[in-house]
Order: structure tokens, then C-alpha cells, then sequence
């Protein structure tokens, strides 16, 4: 299942900020989103609900952008990202291609993979589970 929008109706949907992330690929600003902890929950994509991480999953890198230890199994799709002069992982939305953000590997945060997913939380909507 796949979700295909024109711009225009991306624009409608999404904010700026939120439009220039997922569709554009840019990065929030270091430092604004701050998630809350220690709530049981789901966090999925604004662009078309997709589940993409666990809140048990999130940890604080201390980086300024929220960071996850893995996503949710298919949620995600990874690309090589050369761009800026930097070889990075750039992570993807499976369902609505939508950009996430950046996948950096063996940092020793933790987890069972010791990836950091470096996410834009602007484009991620949390949903409690009861
Ligand atoms: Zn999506």
C-alpha cells in the first residue's frame, strides 16, 4: 500500500516546516522537537499514518533531534545520501515516501542494532496506547 499525493495537496495537508521536511528533504532546526518520555505509545508519519516507531524505542542522543534505536519492522526504507559532501543513510517513508531524516550506525547509543535513527519530529504524530 502506497500513498501518492500532488504537491498541492501535500501543501494543503502539511505545514511548511512539515512540507519542506517530508517532501523536500530539509532538517528542522537543531533543538525543536522536544518528545515526551516515558509514555506507552506510537509515533507515526503526519503525511499518511504510517507507524513508524514504538515510543519504548526512543532514546535522548542528546543530539537535538529525537533518536530512535529501530523502527517499527517495514515502516521505513533506507537510500544512500550523498549530498552536503557527507555520506549519510537517509531514512524514508515505506507508505508515503516522505523523507525522515538520517540512519547513523555503530555510535555505541545502544540497542540491538546500535543505530541511531536521527528523526525529524516535526513529521512524526504520537498516538497513545492505552
Ligand atoms: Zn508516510
Amino acid at each position: 500500500m502506497s500513498v501518492k499525493k500532488t504537491e498541492s495537496q501535500w501543501r494543503a495537508q502539511l505545514s511548511p516546516l512539515q512540507f519542506a521536511v517530508l517532501r523536500q528533504s530539509a532538517t528542522e532546526p537543531s533543538g525543536l522537537s522536544r518528545l515526551q518520555d516515558g509514555s506507552n505509545g506510537v509515533y507515526h508519519c503526519v503525511g499518511c499514518d504510517n507507524p513508524l516507531y514504538k515510543a519504548d524505542q526512543k532514546f535522548n542522543s542528546g543530539c537535538g533531534w529525537p533518536s530512535f534505536y529501530e523502527e517499527i519492522p517495514g515502516s521505513i526504507r533506507l537510500l544512500e545520501d550523498n549530498s552536503h559532501g557527507m555520506q549519510r543513510t537517509e531514512m524514508r517513508c515505506s507508505r508515503c515516501d516522505g523523507h525522515l531524516g538520517h540512519v547513523f550506525k555503530g555510535e555505541g547509543f545502544g540497542g540491538d542494532k546500535d543505530e541511531r535513527h536521527c528523526v525529524n519530529g516535526i513529521v512524526l504524530q504520537f498516538k497513545p496506547l492505552e
